[in-house]
């Protein structure tokens, strides 16, 4: 056995081995370590359980836009509806109306019409100047100032609504069975991290190996996984009162145990190996999903998880109110924030690319924008779609 045996499949990594993230790009990892797991390995794990935990934390990253370890954005919540109006959700809870036909343009030998439905001013100009393009076009013109025109009298029919986001609700199925497999492996990987590969091969970690490869694991062992509900000891400010962390550690025996707390609302221990392994170590990473270049990887007595904390758990948990409040207070924070947004995303909207030199806002700048917002607030709170010229 050499040093750089793979941890799942025990073979010999040969060639370049990709870099694995001990916590998922997804979830906003950052922290990536090599000759750990052998290429194949490490894209069954990517298509497999790793996918199921970002899948099954989408909803939560979307809403809250936590961004990923590469800086991407979770992905777009599609399909809800509010009446008959489709709104697709952009991450940090911001409402896309989806228009049925966005651009349409129909020229024949009674005329030209022109419909066109946006949901953002900018979507709206992009969709315009298409438009009178086209228009343009058909008139034997290629001239920007005949476009422009042309766009100028499209616009005077503009109207502008604001329609209330519908209510969201969606069912997030944290910790499923595959990607409880990815919290283990990632465990295991931090555990490799700091003891190595020859440690990890050995056979007392092949039933922790076995689950995360196959998901097979013994009958009637509570302790093997254990689900955990209880508030988390705080971390360091920095990594605000919902960090995600991966500890493991081991007792004076050598019986290890990995731990994966998502967003500090609950948490996922792993028997990594019954006894034997490297005895009286820890190692944790915890991340800041708020802001995920806030990491850190703690060692031993610089570490805020007290391993008797992990020692205490009791088997067989059951789901409590302990984990609905933490996830309120998280879904209430990313509500505060996208209401911080939605006000700033107001102001660029009706100011963004004017050139302002004086700082002083004209009167008919003014005039939109509080025609806009109070146009915006009424929709939210009549839950009704508000004519901003009838404002
Ligand atoms: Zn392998």
């Amino acid at each position: 056995m050499t040093p750089t045996d793979c941890i799942l499949c025990k073979e010999t990594i040969t060639g370049q081995s990709m870099p694995e993230h001990v916590l998922l790009n997804a979830l906003g990892g950052r922290t990536t370590v090599r000759d750990i797991l052998c290429p194949r390995c490490n894209h069954e794990m990517g298509i497999g359980p790793d996918a199921a935990l970002a899948k099954s934390t989408e909803f939560i990253r979307s809403i809250c836009d936590f961004r990923a370890g590469d800086g991407g954005r979770a992905a777009m919540i599609t399909g809800l509806s509010q009446g008959d109006t489709r709104f697709d959700l952009a991450p940090g809870m911001r409402a896309r109306p989806r228009a049925p036909k966005p651009l349409d343009v129909t020229i024949d030998e009674n005329g030209i019409s022109v419909s066109i439905e946006a949901y953002s001013e900018k979507e709206a100009d992009r969709l315009v100047t298409g438009a009178a393009t086209k228009i343009a076009k058909h008139l034997g013109h290629t001239d920007a100032r005949v476009i422009e025109a042309i766009k100028q009298d499209l616009l005077k029919d503009k109207r502008t609504q604001y329609k209330p986001a519908p209510p969201i609700k969606q069912q997030s199925d944290f910790g499923c069975d595959a990607s409880q497999r990815s919290m283990a492996k990632a465990c295991l990987v931090l555990w490799a991290k700091l003891c190595g590969n020859v440690e990890v091969n050995g056979e007392r970690f092949d039933a922790i190996r076995a689950f995360i490869r196959r998901a097979t694991r013994g009958p009637d062992d509570t302790d093997f996984i254990t689900l955990d509900t209880r508030a988390h000891p705080e971390a360091p400010a920095e990594f605000s009162r919902h960090p995600i962390f991966i500890w493991v550690g081991s007792d004076a025996d050598g019986k290890v145990y990995g731990y994966f707390r998502l967003y500090g609302a609950v948490g996922w221990r792993f028997r990594l190996c019954s006894a034997g392994g490297r005895p009286d170590q820890s190692l944790c990473l915890v991340s800041n999903p708020f802001d995920n270049r806030v990491y850190d990887i703690l060692k031993g007595a610089e570490n805020f998880v007290d391993p008797t904390w992990i020692w205490e758990m009791a088997a067989a948990t059951e789901i409590d109110g302990a984990v609905m409040r933490q996830l309120s207070e998280l879904v209430a924070l990313a509500t505060e924030r996208a209401h911080e947004r939605w006000s700033t995303d107001l102001v660029e909207e009706t100011f963004g690319g004017i050139d302002d030199k004086d700082g002083e806002l004209s009167r008919e700048q003014v005039d939109t924008f509080v025609k806009r917002f109070t146009a915006a607030v009424l929709a939210r709170h009549l839950q009704t779609a508000i004519d901003i010229d009838d404002v």
